[in-house]
């Protein structure tokens, strides 16, 4: 992975013609999929987890965790400078939203009530990621 720190800027239509819309009302509108319908939540595959909006490795298979929450949920990002988080007081909950470091798109929130040893539960939608199964051989 690149340790590039270049963002990536687009325009809101441009994302609208690369994301489907489900990918978009996520990423670039901070929506949320309902609980237990994204395709990720159940994957117990060993892989990587990237960003649907730029590719950049977001988290790997081994930091993922049922959390019983109805989203994907990993303990820790692939890598400390590929996500960003963020004060969050929407909705009149105050919580810290976690995007992408290079495309800024929305993912998820990040909760302290995690497993040892990070005690984090890094909640982020199916919608926000795309899955690369790891190849065997
Ligand atoms: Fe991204």
């Amino acid at each position: 992975m690149s340790e590039s720190t270049e963002k990536i800027i687009r325009s809101e239509a441009d994302w609208r013609k690369m994301l489907s819309p489900e990918q978009y009302r996520v990423l670039r509108e901070k929506g949320t999929e309902r609980a237990f319908t994204g395709a990720l939540t159940e994957n117990h595959e060993t892989g990587n987890y990237h960003c649907a909006g730029c590719g950049t490795l977001l988290f790997l298979s081994g930091a993922k965790f049922d959390s019983g929450c109805g989203w994907p949920s990993f303990m820790i990002p692939a890598d400390s400078t590929a996500v960003e988080e963020h004060e969050d007081h929407s909705w009149g909950m105050h919580r810290i939203e976690v995007t992408c470091a290079k495309c800024g798109g929305h993912l998820g929130h990040v909760f302290p009530d995690g497993p040892q040893p990070t005690g984090l539960r890094y909640c982020i939608n199916s919608a926000s990621l795309t899955f690369e199964k790891e190849k065997k051989g």
